[in-house]
């Protein structure tokens, strides 16, 4: 712990990183956090969250990730350490997301940022919200300029007055997506869990015990899910534990005290180092579909070793759930892409559901959970494309022309002006459950009934025919005011700057 001393930076402070942003480019923010000396982090996120073949968000600031997780749990607060406008999206997007508490914040100017002043401040900050009546933790988040600054939140103290503090960063230059951005704090989190367990005695998670082992889930599912799966695992002699990113602290101590971890969703990295670490065995996939859950059930039997009479016992839910795909069944071609590490495990309770789908993206990287439903996908013919970028989402939408695209907002947008039926996979899709017998029917009814609304796209489409597109889209007076003359020199402008940076790299 490093008390209230006054710490100094270890590394000069890179003045150049406080005018920078998303709009600055993921290099140069690169370069200024290297500077500052931020390397390592970097290199940790690398091998964390592979890039490729796209190597920027395209979706929301990557930090609503991990600040959604930590404004979700009990007695948790939160701090962000960043540009107002950065802070001002995120916040907006909480609430807009139902946050319903504050989210604390330590401005920076160029000279507090320049002189360490910065990391005073958000130490002071820290000290002051330190209450212990009202939190178990607060969460410190530096967003990209003071991550590529190098504001080292590790000298924060570890706890004050039994408040545990944890300092992450969530740079967009280093974490590709809000996805694997959760995944930065539930493994800070697990870290902060583990160490304190192998401390000494740690305090009774809230949640009546149970008798039986636990399979702990990783992963945000829908709350019907993990009781599904607790009835699937039942006759394996297990329960289903605590979800991670958990709601409260100390949960944390039952996640880690399991007998094995589902990784329900692919992406969670750090975490799973830390269950590693803890000897806990992870598993892959989940239980969606009568394939899917009658590999899943064997594979958690193979895990812990059961005996086959009771994965025996635990296949005949198998037939329950056959019949409720049979008494659901979904026909048309749907395309699906997303970005919140599920797209997968959809498109394999699509397929059984007797859709066609030729294709799906996730903005998510290919990871050892993740490899089994590729794989089962792939066999059926699905193009499956891990770190899809929004233009492989939108010509596959082209080319595959489908009754139904299940994607992300542009995505939606895209096919709303092909004529083509689409529905938003995080709001309506990933806010359905998917396993067991409940995750049948709810998939369909949101499927048919939008693939059935094809003849009113076709209608709308034909409505707004003639209003224009992109940049000339609207009602106009007279004609549009195009300039391509503007634009032409504006090109010019960019390829002079390229080159001349280009020539700069050789000297
Ligand atoms: S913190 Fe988020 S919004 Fe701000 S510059 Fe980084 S990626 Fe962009």
């Amino acid at each position: 712990m490093t008390g209230d001393a006054t710490v100094s930076p270890p590394h000069p402070l890179e003045p150049e990183a406080a005018g920078l942003g998303c709009h600055a480019g993921a290099d140069k923010m690169r370069e200024a956090s290297e500077a500052a000396g931020n390397a390592a982090l970097l290199d940790a996120f690398a091998k964390d969250y592979p890039l490729g073949p796209h190597d920027k968000p395209q979706s929301m600031c990557p930090a609503f990730g991990s600040l959604r997780v930590g404004l979700r749990m009990r007695r948790v607060g939160t701090l962000l350490s960043g540009s107002a406008c950065c802070v001002f999206g995120l916040s907006f997007v909480s609430h807009f997301y139902g946050a319903r508490r504050s989210v604390g914040y330590v401005p920076f100017s160029s000279e507090t940022l320049v002189t360490g002043k910065l990391f005073e401040d958000i130490r002071d900050a820290v000290h002051q919200m330190a209450d212990p009546a009202r939190y178990d933790a607060i969460v410190v988040t530096n967003l990209c300029v003071p991550t590529a600054s190098g504001v080292p939140l590790r000298l924060l103290p570890d706890e004050i007055d039994g408040v545990r503090i944890i300092g992450i960063d969530v740079p967009g230059f280093g974490i590709p997506t809000h996805a694997e951005a959760k995944d930065v704090l539930a493994g800070a989190m697990l870290a902060y869990a583990r160490a304190e367990i192998a401390a000494g005695p740690v305090a009774r998670p809230a949640a009546e015990p149970t008798d039986r082992p636990t399979l702990t889930l990783l992963g945000e599912m829908f709350p019907a899910d993990p009781v599904a799966l607790g009835q699937l695992i039942a006759p394996l002699g297990l329960a289903a534990g605590p979800t991670v990113p958990c709601r409260e602290w100390r949960e944390h101590y039952a996640a880690l005290d399991c007998a094995g971890v589902a990784a329900i969703h692919p992406f969670y990295t750090a975490a799973v180092r830390e269950f590693e670490a803890a000897g806990r065995p992870i598993l892959g996939s989940a239980p969606v579909g009568v394939e899917g859950t009658a590999a899943w059930l064997d594979a958690v039997s193979a895990l812990i070793g059961a005996p086959s009479r009771a994965r025996e016992a635990a296949h005949a839910a198998l037939p329950g759930i056959r019949d409720a795909l049979a008494a659901a069944p979904i026909s048309g071609r749907i395309t699906l892409s997303g970005y919140e590490g599920s797209e997968l495990l959809v498109a394999r309770l699509l397929i059984e559901s007797g859709a066609d789908v030729p294709y799906v993206g996730t903005a998510c990287a290919k990871s050892p959970w993740s490899a089994d439903d590729a794989a089962w996908l792939r066999d059926r013919g699905t193009v499956v494309k891990f770190r899809a970028s929004l233009e492989d989402d939108c010509q596959a939408l082209e080319g595959l022309s489908p009754d139904l695209a299940i994607g992300t907002t542009p995505v939606v947008q895209k096919a709303k002006e092909l004529g083509i039926p689409a529905l938003y996979f995080t709001n309506l899709i990933s806010a359905r459950p998917l396993m067991g017998q409940m995750g049948a029917g709810p998939l369909a009814q949101e499927g048919n009934a939008a693939m059935a609304n094809r003849e009113r796209m076709q209608a709308m489409k034909g409505f707004f025919e003639g209003v224009g597109a992109g940049d000339t889209a609207g009602v106009w007076e007279g004609k549009p005011n195009l300039q391509p003359e503007f634009r032409a020199r504006h090109q010019k402008k960019l390829e002079k700057q390229r080159r001349a940076a280009k020539a700069a790299e050789m000297i």
